[in-house]
């Protein structure tokens, strides 16, 4: 059922050469949104495979939250919101990282996650991993264990999930 789960997803991923940026091949997944019941199994499958392991989803924004949210219903969790800079009210903890033509800040309050929970962090997409490493910087800076990490997918070549060892890593689609 998960292979056939992965194998689903792949299909409903829209590939977008050229966008935002001449080197970028967007993976668009408004098909997995709009295919009823999809996202829901896949947030299944995450909770499944993290069970017993994390008792709270951090999100990263914006396009894990549809992921991240799921999840944390799926599994009775708190959800966490992981924003952009200035989108927060204070106080909070802000972390930078590189993309590939710019940088940018992700913020987390400062009392999101009671010391000694365990966040499993969820974005759409792993790339290089700079955004997963720079919210997991911000979980573990209040005291906080990182379960892991999850996405719909990985883009391949970027070794995304070697970044971020060895922490697991659970790719619903495997890597695009
Ligand atoms: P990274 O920090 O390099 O792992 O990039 C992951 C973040 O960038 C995720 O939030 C994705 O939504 C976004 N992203 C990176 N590459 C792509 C791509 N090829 N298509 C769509 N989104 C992407």
């Amino acid at each position: 059922a998960r292979a056939d789960l992965a194998g689903r997803i792949r299909r409903a991923v829209t590939t977008v050469p050229g966008f935002p940026d001449p080197s970028t091949v967007f993976q668009d997944l408004r098909g997995v949104y709009a295919t009823p019941g999809l996202l829901a199994e896949a947030a299944a499958a995450v909770a499944a495979e993290f069970a017993g392991d994390f008792d709270h989803v951090v999100a990263v924004e914006a396009r894990g939250f549809p992921l991240g949210t799921a999840v944390a219903l799926a599994a009775r969790r708190p959800l966490v919101l992981a924003r952009k800079a200035g989108r927060l009210p204070g106080p909070v903890a802000s972390a930078g990282y590189d993309l590939e033509y710019r940088s940018d800040t992700v913020e987390l309050q400062r009392d999101a996650l009671p010391p000694g929970a365990r966040a499993l962090i969820v974005d759409d997409i792993l790339a290089t991993g700079g955004t997963f490493g720079a919210v997991a910087g911000l979980v573990a800076g209040q005291g906080a264990a990182v379960a892991g990490f999850a996405a719909l997918l990985a883009i391949p070549g970027l070794a995304g999930a070697e970044r971020l060892a060895p922490a697991r890593v659970a790719l619903v689609a495997g890597s695009g």
